[in-house]
């Protein structure tokens, strides 16, 4: 059987409206695999944004909250970074630069494959802004 490699990408726009956020994004990711109508691969999500972060994880509003205090424990705004005295934000590049700005997850049988308690998360910590969401879905 003949079946060739193919890349489906989507790009959606989010508007966040807090300085800091966790917003799910599971139905898009999942959106896009179905329209892609790959069976067998994996999903890219990326965020093009350096205070801004994707991470896998669960979504219920008391760990949520947990998430948002662990940023701002772990990554203090106005901490003395070099970098506020042009921007004012370094927390938050910091977050996003541990956390990362993308994450990989499998296609398996068309489906995104995760755990129950597994959603995607867009987090931000430099809101509110208009960010940006790039979702790729490579195989066959
Ligand atoms: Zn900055």
């Amino acid at each position: 059987m003949n079946v060739s490699y193919r890349v489906h990408s989507k790009t959606y726009s989010i508007e966040t409206r807090s300085k800091f956020e966790v917003i799910r994004i599971t139905e898009l990711i999942e959106n896009s695999v179905r329209e892609s109508g790959i069976r067998s691969g994996y999903v890219l999500v990326f965020v093009p944004h350096a205070t801004a972060a994707i991470a896998v994880n669960e979504y219920e509003p008391r760990i949520v909250e947990d998430y948002i205090a662990w940023v701002k424990k772990v990554f203090p705004a106005g901490a003395g970074w070099r970098h506020d005295e042009i921007d004012d934000n370094a927390h938050a590049h910091i977050a996003s630069l541990v956390i990362g700005q993308s994450r990989v997850l499998p296609v398996l049988e068309g489906r995104l494959a995760r755990g129950t308690w597994q959603e995607v998360l867009l987090l931000e910590f430099d809101g509110p802004r208009r960010r940006t969401v790039i979702v790729q879905v490579h195989g066959v």
